[in-house]
């Protein structure tokens, strides 16, 4: 689960990280309300997108009217596809140095890494091809935290200035604290600011929760309903359903995850491009089935479906009910094959003949089949 800026703010600031006292709005009038005791402030864009700046979502403003006008202008702005709906109001920084400090969950390696460098601000990921010994990486085992001793070290390292040494180790340490403690696999901070008179400001908050581990945090759900970055994956969180989109134009349902995968390869063995991986789980019962069609079918590009389904447990025949009875409630523009096999399977193909749906016995036949019907070959 991805956090907004201020979100992570907020958990940062409870580790007791230096973040700026900011209000979030949603209306140019609250941002110059906002201003009014404020003085210079920035007005920053809140969408799970990074680059906001380079793309005008984050901008200065000297005065309250000022402000409202900036905000008027970013609020309703799109940035990399997303509405921007609520903005950061904070005091403007005298900004002097950016420096970049993150820390990720190293599932490779089993240690947390603290990554920093000299050369924040800017898009770290650019800096990590053009430039990459401009970033200093130090694996910090769970099993010791984060010492000092090291931290000292990384901060040598990265060529951070000497005379902040003192001030930027605390803040290093409170960020690993709030990585363990909210099961964080990334926090990142960038920029961290050292200000015209000395002080060091975190200005940016980048947090990614580990999804796995929501169910320990009752007090982050509050984030999850802005944690999306497009409606599909927001659509299958609210269904229950395992979805990730693939970007392709061959939707792909199954029950059980191996057997999407499999699905998968063998769609693209076939020299299509799938759109989704979609995982109903055992059952398949005819709500489920209903779900991930709806799911699927909201893709404007999905050009055919291949549902595939291994009857164990699950029969054929109840499958081919379900799917029946769905039929009659949805409109299914695009043709769908579906794969029966297992137990009951020829039943369950007899009862999709001459049904919206094309039944066959294979996976190899269903891609072959959505072939011809996509590319007409
Ligand atoms: P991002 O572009 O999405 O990473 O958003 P950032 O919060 O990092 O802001 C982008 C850039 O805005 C920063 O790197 C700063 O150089 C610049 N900036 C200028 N003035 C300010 C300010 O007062 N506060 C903050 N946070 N950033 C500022
Ligand atoms: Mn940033």
């Amino acid at each position: 689960m991805n956090l907004l800026e201020y979100q992570g703010k907020e958990l940062f600031r409870k580790a007791g990280m230096p973040v700026p006292q900011g209000i979030v709005a949603t209306t140019p009038e609250e941002v110059e309300v906002a201003a009014r005791t404020m003085g210079r402030v920035v007005v920053k864009a809140q969408v799970q997108a990074g680059g906001r700046g380079k793309a005008g979502g984050v901008k200065v403003a000297g005065t309250p009217e000022e402000a409202r006008e900036v905000a008027s202008r970013i609020l309703g702005m799109q940035i990399k596809g997303l509405t921007v709906e609520k903005v950061l109001v904070e005091p403007a920084l005298d900004i002097k140095t950016e420096y970049y400090a993150g820390i990720v969950n190293d599932r490779k390696s089993k240690r947390f890494v603290l990554m920093l460098s000299a050369m924040g601000g800017v898009d770290i990921e650019e800096v990590a091809v053009t430039n990459p010994d401009a970033i200093v990486k130090i694996a910090l085992d769970p099993a010791f935290g984060a010492p000092d001793y090291l931290l000292r070290q990384a901060v040598y390292d990265a060529g951070y200035d000497p005379a902040y040494h003192k001030a930027i180790i605390p803040v290093l340490r409170q960020l690993y604290a709030s990585s363990v403690a909210n099961d964080a696999m990334l926090v990142e901070i960038n920029p961290l600011v050292i200000t015209g008179d000395g002080k060091v400001v975190v200005a940016d908050a980048k947090v990614s929760i580990d999804d796995s581990a929501l169910y320990r945090h009752p007090e982050l759900a509050e984030y999850r309903e802005e944690s999306f970055d497009n409606d599909m994956d927001r659509q299958a969180a609210e269904q229950g359903l395992t979805y990730v989109h693939l970007g392709g134009n061959v939707g792909i349902i199954g029950n059980g995850a191996g057997l999407v995968m499999q699905t998968l390869d063998v769609v693209t063995a076939n020299g299509l491009k799938p759109a989704n991986f979609l995982d109903i789980g055992g059952g398949a019962q005819a709500a489920q089935v209903s779900k991930a069609l709806n799911m699927v079918l909201s893709d404007p590009e999905v050009k055919a479906v291949i549902f595939n389904i291994f009857g164990g447990i699950t029969r054929g025949d109840e499958v081919a009910r379900g799917m029946l009875s769905v039929q009659e409630g949805m409109d299914i523009p695009v043709p769908v094959v579906v794969r029966l096999s297992g137990t009951q399977e020829e039943a369950g193909r007899k009862l999709l003949e001459g049904s919206r749906f094309i039944p066959v016995g294979d996976v190899q036949e269903a891609a072959q089949r959505v072939k011809e019907l996509v590319t007409g070959v």
